[in-house]
């Protein structure tokens, strides 16, 4: 019996009818993996015997009529989570050899539930990035169209599952990373709230930004995934102290269509975005508004700083956690340092990629004396204003809705304009939740996202 991109839930009601064994899920993943993974990079390690092994496991619990809620459901693994046992790499030659001390918060409870962990998913380097180029390991092509990007820094988790690989993936967003990717790829993107899910042993980018993501083929697939992971963890501090959700319940009443307020930025129309998107986009309206849903224009002046201010905030906050990659403690080492300056320096520039040094140039520069408060305390005032702003459009609307990006995904080389995520970046800046979904396809077949950005 072949595998044919299940998601969850019908993948659960195989195993329940017995029609379908984990093992051989598992084993059809891999034989996909292992035919078509050479050529998208998708997977920079695999956990083939390990995998199996949990998987009969997961057998012998659902006949035992003792599956827990993910019971084996395999899974792919952003390299920027950590596991036990496991080098995380974040896809950086720093940390090519490193391995794990202990399970991050959402890998013990995904490991709890009954996931099945297939192997760690390539990025770009320490999720620093759009278009998953910037790994130390080689770029993910996007399996739609093998000459252009599958998006970042989540590129490889994305890949994973529209390639069907898996029926579902972890990322970690701090500026887009899943839902952007999720869109160039076809499958749904989720960020959840921040504080919502522990970050807690997750390779960290910019703190206040970053947030645990996943990468599924169905709504109600990321409920599930979040539910498992999401509720309090006091080793994350940021991490909200929640009962226990069920984000899946109320999920198939589509009448709440009917009451909904749907915002449309009037901003939109300052941007250059592309045909198809533009296309697409307005197709999804009208559907929305078929369904029942009112659509309202909203007005958000600060969207023309987002990149600005996404850039100052973020970078400062990345030249602050990327100290710990001194070549003192763990990971890479130069061997080639004279004395204790010349040791940090070497070790830096010969294991760091160039997107990651600049912006450790950038963060220290925003942080500096006489730059604090022109640039980074700025940056944090205006981030109030956007939040305002946000809370006013409000007022107007229940859900705000925009492409996922204003830009096809590029062929290798070519560059994204820095608007292309902003309408998605918005997400992370003020904390709110956000979903990418497939709006529909180009005339080329290359997928297209729509994404609605939520209150908290
Ligand atoms: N593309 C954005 C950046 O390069 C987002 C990164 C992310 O979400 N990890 O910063």
């Amino acid at each position: 019996m072949k595998t044919k991109a299940l998601n969850i839930t019908q993948l659960q009601k195989k195993f329940q009818s017995q029609e379908l064994s984990s093992v051989q899920a598992v084993k059809d993943y891999y034989c996909k993996i292992e035919k078509s993974n050479p050529k998208l990079n998708a997977f920079l390690e695999i956990w083939k015997e390990k995998a199996l092994e949990n998987a009969e496991i997961s057998d012998q619990r659902i006949a035992a009529k003792k599956a827990r809620v993910l019971e084996g459901i395999p899974i792919a693994i952003k390299d920027n989570f950590m596991i036990k046992g496991r080098i995380m790499s974040s896809a950086s030659k720093y940390l090519e050899n490193y391995i794990s001390p202990y399970d991050a918060t959402v890998i013990e409870r995904l490991k709890n539930a009954g996931a099945v962990f297939l192997g760690r998913t390539n990025m770009d380097e320490f999720a620093m990035g759009g278009s998953t180029e910037n790994s130390a390991f080689g770029p993910t092509k996007n399996p739609w169209d093998l000459s252009r990007i599958p998006g970042g820094s989540s590129g490889g988790s994305a890949a994973a599952v529209a390639a069907d690989f898996a029926p579902c993936a972890l990322g970690s967003d701090t500026g887009g990373s899943v839902r952007q990717p999720a869109g160039f790829c076809g499958i749904n993107g989720y960020k959840p709230s921040y504080g919502l899910i522990s970050r807690y042993g997750i390779c960290a980018l910019a703190s206040s930004f970053d947030q645990v993501a996943t990468f599924t083929r169905s709504v109600f697939d990321a409920a599930k995934l979040t539910s498992v992971m999401a509720g309090a963890d006091f080793r994350d501090p940021v991490c909200q102290p929640n009962e226990y959700i069920d984000y899946t319940s109320g999920l198939d009443n589509l009448d709440t269509l009917k009451k909904l307020k749907i915002g449309v930025p009037k901003q939109l129309a300052d941007y250059q975005i592309d045909a198809p998107i533009a296309k697409i986009f307005e197709q999804s309206l009208e559907k929305l508004k078929k369904a029942g849903a009112e659509i309202v224009e909203i007005d958000v002046e600060a969207y023309q700083y987002v990149a600005s201010l996404y850039k100052v905030i973020m970078c400062a906050e990345v030249s602050a956690n990327i100290a710990t990659f001194d070549g003192i403690r763990y990971g890479y080492r130069s061997p080639n340092g004279v004395n204790l300056n010349d040791e940090y320096s070497k070790t830096r520039a010969e294991s760091l990629g160039y997107e990651v040094k600049k912006r450790i140039l950038f963060g220290t520069y925003v942080l500096g004396a006489k730059n604090y408060y022109r640039c980074y305390n700025q940056a944090q005032k205006v981030r109030t204003l956007l939040i305002d702003e946000l809370n006013a459009a409000y007022e107007k609307c229940d859900v705000i809705f925009t492409p996922a990006s204003l830009q096809m995904p590029v062929k290798f080389g070519e560059s994204l304009p820095e608007e292309s995520d902003i309408f998605i970046m918005v997400a992370n800046l003020a904390g709110l939740p956000g979903f990418t979904l497939i709006g529909g396809q180009t005339e080329n077949n290359m997928p297209v996202g729509v994404h609605f950005l939520s209150k908290r």
